[in-house]
């Protein structure tokens, strides 16, 4: 498998080579073209799989960089998964005009604030933090085309108790936004989840 066969933008295919990758991993030979046929997708990848770059460039391939309006979130359990999935989407996405940002608490929300006024495409973050700025609407959600639940069930853990916010965040979406939902484990939570919030998901065990 190649990346070439993937179909992908040039400016994508660009930023995939000169960030190292050579080939696709198994996740991203499987999962990739799935994300960017608009399905709804659950893959069960661990850490080291290459799952970051899956979502990244299944999302960088299908959105609209024309537009300023932000296209799709992520949302990951820590501050730093969220800041790295930030700097992996741009990146992978070097060679393309867009603006990605990663919103978690622990700094003041005005930075934020300044960089989603100015138009950003993707943003990457930690329940919390997104949930308050979508009430304080800093976040505007009326175009989201995917959100991605990444190491969902550390998202979904009890100990982190983000499931309520989770919810709540579903809430303030369109109904017709792409779900893809990455996780190293199947938890009932993320069952759940799955048939609140996803239509006819397809499933990649790697
Ligand atoms: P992840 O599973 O997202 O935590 O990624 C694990 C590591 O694999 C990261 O350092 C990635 O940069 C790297 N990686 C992901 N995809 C590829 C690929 N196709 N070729 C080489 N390295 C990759």
């Amino acid at each position: 498998p190649t990346f070439e066969a993937m179909n992908l933008k040039d400016d994508l295919l660009r930023g995939i080579y000169s960030y190292g990758f050579e080939a696709p991993s198994a996740i991203q030979s499987r999962a990739i073209s799935q994300i960017i046929s608009g399905r709804d997708v659950i893959a069960q990848a661990q850490s080291g799989t290459g799952k970051t770059a899956t979502f990244t460039i299944g999302m960088l391939q299908v959105l609209d960089f024309k537009s300023k309006e932000l296209q799709s979130m992520v949302l990951s359990p820590t501050r730093e998964l969220a800041t790295q999935i930030s700097q992996v989407v741009g990146n992978l996405g070097d060679y393309m005009n867009i603006s990605a940002h990663a919103v978690t608490g622990g700094k003041t929300m005005q930075v934020d604030q300044k960089k989603l006024a100015q138009g950003c495409h993707v943003v990457s973050g930690t329940p919390g933090r997104v949930l308050d700025m979508i009430k304080r609407r800093i976040l505007n959600t009326r175009h989201l085309k995917m959100l991605v639940l990444d190491e969902a069930d550390e998202l979904l853990s009890e100990t982190l108790g983000f499931k309520q916010q989770i919810y709540d965040i579903f809430a303030k979406l369109p109904t017709s936004v792409q779900v893809v939902v990455v996780s190293a484990t199947m938890s009932r939570d993320i069952l759940e989840i799955t048939k609140k919030f996803m239509s006819n998901p397809v499933k990649i065990l790697v």
